[in-house]
Formats: structure tokens, sequence, C-alpha cells
């Protein structure tokens, strides 16, 4: 047998690396447009406008009236683990907001042009900075990469143009703007459902119409008609359960025994933040099942708080899925509650109708 050498092993270069940690993090427009949305509420914005060009491929604008950035950190905002929501490996446990892990603007800034355009309240202008590769880079060649002053209402516009202009592949997987948009819409009706005090709107770029829109003084019933239509808001029931040992308290919308329909629609939130679980879908289609005809199903939005050292949000670098302590109990006691509220609705329903 020939002997066979070994290819020689190198280190990729650190451009390729970054390009590839951020296509991990930012598969879709919808990725990014997630964690933009997550950043203007950690802003404490009340108002999220978004634009879309292209399924986002084009175009990805969202601008809310949140804090601001200063000025002096606009050098760094788009470096990799530059973050002002973690300060030390211990807040990791304790972390309460959305994002913590300063990756997301750095990685739309690898693959993608990214603008930021930002005024703090105490700011006499807002400023206006261009990043590529994680950095400051000059809007047009030959210009300075500096932030430079402009007009501007307080609050942060982010403008990102041509997803994964570099990542040829990628951008060619992409056979339909309509199915990202679609993506898009999604992701933003859950935050607009979720989100109490905070008007969304979103829609294609030149289009009147818009494709979500909520006041931030609509009650969650309301927004609730606004996204999923009145056939559903009319039938809904206000579930809330929480167990002390369990660490976890939760609440939602569930549509009663009069309403199904072909597919389960779960909003499921966990800690403020949209999330997956294939678990949680199980367990409620199997609860309603006793309720509704075979093959119908329920409207379900559920928001659980749980301790935050309890959950593990980086089981996947787009933090779709999360995974939590005594995963298998909290799940049971929620099924639980929901099944009794279903079955005291029920009760009344046909008590009423023997009347
Ligand atoms: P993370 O959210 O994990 O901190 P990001 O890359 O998403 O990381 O954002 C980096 C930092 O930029 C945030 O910590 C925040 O200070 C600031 N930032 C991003 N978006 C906004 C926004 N819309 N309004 C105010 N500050 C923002
Ligand atoms: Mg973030």
């Amino acid at each position: 047998m020939a002997a066979l050498t070994p290819q020689r092993i190198k280190a990729l270069d650190q451009n390729v690396v970054n390009k590839i940690a951020a296509g991990e993090i930012i598969v879709a427009p919808v990725n990014a447009l997630k964690e933009l949305i997550e950043n203007s509420v950690d802003a404490g914005a009340t108002s999220i406008e978004i634009t879309i060009k292209d399924g986002g491929l084009k175009l990805l604008q969202i601008t809310d009236n949140g804090s601001g950035i200063n000025r002096e950190d606009l050098p760094i905002l788009c470096e990799r683990f530059t973050t002002s929501k973690l300060k030390k490996f211990e807040d990791l446990e304790e972390m309460q907001t959305y994002g913590f892990r300063g990756e997301a603007l750095a990685s739309i800034s690898m693959i993608a042009h990214l603008t930021v355009t930002t005024k703090t309240k105490d700011s006499n202008c807002a400023w206006r900075a261009v990043y590529a590769d994680g950095k400051l880079a000059p809007p047009k060649p030959g210009q300075s990469p500096d932030p430079k002053p402009c007009a501007g209402r307080q609050g942060t516009q982010i403008t990102v143009e041509d997803l994964f202009y570099n990542t040829p592949s990628r951008r060619r997987a992409f056979r339909s703007a309509s199915e990202e948009y679609s993506k898009i819409l999604d992701v933003v009706g859950r935050y607009a459902v979720h989100c109490n005090g905070v008007a969304f709107s979103c829609k294609k770029h030149g289009d009147t119409d818009v494709g979500v829109s909520t006041t931030s003084t609509a009650s969650l019933v309301d927004r609730i008609r606004r996204i999923h239509g009145s056939a559903v808001a009319n039938e809904l029931i206000e579930f809330e359960v929480s167990n002390i040992p369990l660490a976890f308290t939760s609440k939602g919308m569930l549509s009663n025994a009069n309403y199904h329909v072909k597919k389960t629609t779960l909003l499921l939130f966990i800690n403020g933040r949209a999330v997956e679980s294939t678990a949680i879908r199980k367990a409620i289609d199997a609860t309603y099942s006793t309720f509704l005809p075979k093959g119908g199903h329920p409207f379900v939005y559920l928001s659980i708080e749980i301790e935050p050292k309890r959950v593990d949000v980086n089981v996947h670098p787009t933090k779709r899925e999360v995974n939590f302590l005594h995963e298998d109990e909290i799940i049971e006691k929620i099924a639980a509650a929901i099944q009794e509220k279903l079955a005291s609705v029920d009760t009344s329903r046909s008590y009423a109708l023997t009347q």
C-alpha cells in the first residue's frame, strides 16, 4: 500500500473566518431583521418601522425611536463582542435583554452594506456611519470613514443593503423574494403581538399598503385581531400559570373550542424572545385534541418567563430554539393549565346552551 502524504493544515484568513461565522448567525434576511428588532426593543423604542426590498436581500431598513447610540461608541459598534448589555462573564447568567453577545451588527457588517444613523436625546444632531467588515468605512471611495453629522430625530435607523453580496453562492440559494418577505412578516407579526406599547409597521419599499401595522396603544386582543383577523380574536381565552419551585410564570391567549384551523399557530416567547419549541407545540396539540374535531388545530400565544440563569439560548447560532431546566415539568404544568381552562369554558358554554 502506498504511503499517503497528509496535506498541511493552514489557518483560514480572518476575513474568511468572520464571513463563515456571520453566515451561521444570519442564514436569511429574516435572521438579520429579528436581531435588529430585538435591538430596537432593547433600546426602549415605542415605534418600529420596517421597509423591505426584494425579500430583504436588496434592503432591510428599520427605524426606531429608542435611546439612540452615543457618537463615541460608533467606532466600535460593529466590532465582534462589543455590547452595552454584558460586562462580565457572570452577567451571562442574568441577562434579561434579548441579544447579548454583541455579534449581530458585527455579523451583518461582514456580509452586507450597513449604514447606521442615530441620535441620542442629548446630542444636538444625528450621526451617520457606514460599516464594512466590522469597522467604520468610507461611504464613497476616498471619503473619510468618520461618522458624519446630519439631521435626524431621536432613535436609530439601520439600513442593510445587498445582503450576502460577498457570498454569491449563499445569495443565489434564495429562489423567491416573496418567500423571504413572508418569513419577515411572520417574525414582525410575532413581535407586534408580543410587544405591548410598541407600534410596528412593515412594508415593501415603495408600497403604500403595509404588511403589518399596529399602534402603541392597542390591547393584546386588538393586536392579535390586526395580525391574525377577527375570526380568531373573537374566540380567545386569557391564560396564566406560574410555579415558584419551577421558577416560571407564563401568560397568553388561547383559542377556545369554537375555533379551529388546519395548522396550529403558536406564537411562543421565552424571556421576551420569539423561539420555536417542538415539545411545547406537541403538548399543545395533544391538549387540544380532545376539544377540537379531528384535523382541527388552535391558535396559541404563549409568553413564558423563566429565571434567566435556567435558560440556555446558545443552543443554536440563530437562537431559534432554547433549552431550559425542568423543561418537561414546565410544559406539563402549562398543558394542564390549558386543559383546565378549555374544560371550564367548554362546560360553561354547554351549560349556557341547555338553559
Ligand atoms: P447585542 O445586542 O448582543 O449587544 P448587537 O450587535 O446586536 O449586540 O448590538 C451592539 C450594541 O449596539 C448593543 O449592545 C447596543 O448598545 C447598540 N445598539 C444596537 N442597535 C441599537 C438600537 N437600535 N438602538 C440603540 N442601541 C443599539
Ligand atoms: Mg442585539
